[in-house]
This record gives structure tokens, sequence and C-alpha cells, in this order.
């Protein structure tokens, strides 16, 4: 039999998660989200899950700068984690180390499970999440998660696995690195609809990682994502100043396509400068404050389609029972003496977002609410005024109570939030 706990490919449970705010003390919405969680945590809060806030570069948040002696977010490199200890060392390398102690070693057993990167840019880039592989089916899933719950609202992918491009960010500890990247916002300030993007993104991959630790089932999903592809750096005269200014025509278009011969940079002296790649790409990061000093106006992205396994499947006797229980005509009771069905009821309950309604009970993923009958009714009168009708989107607090299991029928309402 499947375990609840372990998916395709064998992902196990996320126990252990990391926050890190101020890893660029000047990106001030993961500061300021990461200060408020350390005081008091229970908007983090998960079932099943440990959550730790953490403050990655705090020399660096205290000066509001982005970095004491070199970027922290480029500094976690086998060589760098493995320096003999010593005074000379840049600051951020011997953070990267301590960080490294903590959440840790990096590529070993001992690391963490998850580590999200909280990030602010001066670009146009709205609420992006930044993934490291394209080969993480749990982080797929999770951003897929995202996006549902996050719509109509957008949340955009950008991949970053390129041979060179790619660097050693302090997320990279962990099993599973996201970075959440939002913008635009100046460094230093912390704007309000900036920091409810990021915090809206976060509870809904805390809520993931709840699911899936219970066992939740996510069928296979295919993610849209930006793949990053190149980067342009300014126009530059013979002594490698600057000369010329991101094209009014580009500056804000992040994600938005970008064809051979449209403009990309005004140069001082009047011109022009077009792009002039063969295809169409979409451009990010642009003209982000932090990457005057790396020599990059934008990077290049293309467009990608990944596709990620299932988690937590079924196995096949679940599935069989699963199909028995919603088989009765909706709403007729089904006989579950069998052990095995109460087993599979225990089990529904504890990791599966449907409602069972037990003689009067209503079952919930993660907690329960005990009702009679009138009770009951008045319940599922509500959800559907709450919905709209649609009655698919309900949501109960915890009230936990016991039960025997004595008859049940299946309601495939999906359990999310009001
Ligand atoms: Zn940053």
């Amino acid at each position: 039999m499947t375990s609840c706990h372990r998916g395709a490919k064998g992902l196990s449970r996320a126990e252990r998660v990391a926050i890190f705010g101020g890893s660029h003390g000047n990106e001030m919405s993961g500061v300021t989200l990461v200060k408020l969680w350390l005081e008091n945590g229970v908007e983090i809060r998960r079932r099943g899950v440990e959550v730790t806030p953490f403050i990655a570069n705090p020399r660096a948040v205290e000066t509001c700068t982005r970095y004491i002696d070199s970027d922290l977010n480029r500094a976690f490199t086998t060589e760098n984690l493995r320096a003999p200890h010593c005074e000379d060392l840049p600051y951020e390398v011997r953070r990267a180390q301590e960080i490294n102690q903590i959440f840790g070693p990096k590529g070993s057993q001992d690391a963490y499970d998850v580590i999200f990167d909280l990030h602010n840019t001066t670009s146009n880039m709205g609420g992006t999440v930044i993934l490291e592989s394209t080969q993480d089916d749990f982080n797929l899933q999770m951003v897929h998660y995202i996006q549902s719950a996050i719509a109509p609202a957008s949340c955009s992918v950008l991949v970053n696995d390129h041979p060179v491009l790619k660097y050693a960010t302090t997320r990279s500890v962990a099993k599973h690195a996201l970075g959440l990247e939002v913008g635009p916002q100046p460094q230093g300030v912390v704007r309000g609809d900036i920091l409810e993007i990021m915090r809206k993104i976060l509870k809904h991959a805390l809520d993931f990682i709840e699911l899936f630790n219970g066992g939740t089932e996510f069928p296979p999903c295919t993610v849209d994502v930006y793949r990053v592809s190149e980067r342009v750096d300014y126009p530059r005269d013979e002594c490698g100043n600057i000369s010329g200014l991101v094209h009014p025509d580009l500056q804000d278009r992040d994600w938005e396509p970008l064809n051979p011969g449209e403009p990309i940079f005004q140069m001082f002296d009047g011109r022009t400068m077009l792009y002039e790649g063969d295809s169409t790409v979409y451009p990010t990061f642009i003209n982000e404050a932090a990457y005057y000093e790396k020599r990059q106006a934008f990077v290049t992205t293309r467009k990608d389609q990944l596709e990620a396994t299932e988690s937590n499947p079924r196995d096949s006797n679940s599935r069989e029972l699963l199909r028995k229980v919603q088989q009765p005509e909706f709403g007729r009771p089904l006989q579950a003496q069998d052990d095995d069905v109460s087993l599979y009821i225990q089990k529904l309950a504890s990791c599966n977002p449907k409602i069972l309604i037990i003689s009067g009970f209503i079952y919930v993923p993660d907690n329960w609410v005990r009702m009679t009958s009138p009770g009951l009714l008045h319940f599922l009168g509500n959800c559907s005024k709450r919905t709209d009708g649609r009655c698919n989107m309900l949501y109960l607090k915890p009230c936990l109570s016991s039960c025997s299991f004595i008859s049940v029928c299946l309601f495939s309402l999906f359990c999310r939030e009001l």
C-alpha cells in the first residue's frame, strides 16, 4: 500500500520549512514580514510543518543596504561554503557558512526541506516565483497550486537553470528552493500592495505544504514558465560608461513579448537601439536597480511548459473504495462497517480535501465539525449562499470531535478557502 505521505518519485513530507527575509537588506517586504512573524508566527503556522522565519543578512538589514561586503545571494558556492574560517573572509561568506550550518548542509539529507527567500525588485514584475530546476515536481505542484489559488491575480514563474546565468542563491541550501520576487518597489521602501502580494503567495505556498503533508492527491499538472535565456547589458562607450537608458517603450513591460526590431535602449546621443534577436522573447528584471553593478539591463526569457507528475497518488485499493463511496446516488448512505472502509474514511478525513457526511456529521480534511441533521441542512444552505450556488468552496474552522463510522456518503466538494 502506498504511503499516504509519499508521492510519485518518492517525494516525502516537507516538515522543515524556512522563510528568509533580508537576504538583501534593502528589500523591505521580506524584511518587514519576517520581523513581523518573528514577533508573532500565528499566520505562518501550519499543521505538521515547522516553519522558521529568519533574517538572512542582519547586518545589511541594519544598514538597509543590499549587502555589506558581497552579495549573499551569490555566496553559496562550494568554494565559499568550504573556505577555511578566518577573519579576512567577507562578511557574507561567513554568513553563508552559518546559514549552511543551520539550514543545510547544502545538498545533504539533513538540509531543510523548503526555503522561501523573499525578495523585492524595482522592476515591474508583479508576483513572481523563481525556481532553479525544471525537474522538481514538488515545487512545480506547489506553483501550480499557488497559481490556481491566487487567480484571477497572476503569479509568474521564472526558471533559472541557465548553465552560465544561474547563481548560488541563499535558498539553494534547501532541498526545494523557491525565490519570491515581487515588484515594483524601490529599495528601502515598503509598499502595502507589494507586501500583500508576497504575503498571499506565501500563504498559498504554506497551505500547499500542509495539504501535501496531509496526503492530498495532486494530479499531474502543467505549469507555464519563463526560462532565463540571455543577459542584456546597457550600451556602453569605449571607457565602459553607460551610454543609453532603457527605452521608454520597454520600461515596465516585464513579461511582455519583445520582438526583433523593437526598441530596447534610448541612446544619450538620440539614437534608438533595437532588439536584434532572431525571435520573440519575454524580458524581465527590466531596469532593476541592483543589477547596474552586475552589468545587466534586463534578462530575456523564453516561454516553456513544464510537467509535474502526480503527488501522493492513491493506491488502487483506495481508488476502488473511493469509486464505491461515490457510486451510490448522491446522498444515499453507504453502509461502512467494513474495516477497510472505516480505515479509508479515516485516511480521507486526515488527508483529503473532500467532505464526508457521516450520519449527520460533517468531515473536513483536517478537522471535523459535529452537527445534527438540521444543523447539516442549515450548513449546506449556507454553503450554497456563500458560493453563489456553486457550492464548491468551503472552509470550516477546527472543532475536534470523535465519531463512530456508521454510514457515510461523500460530497465531491473541494474544500478550499472562503
Ligand atoms: Zn533580492
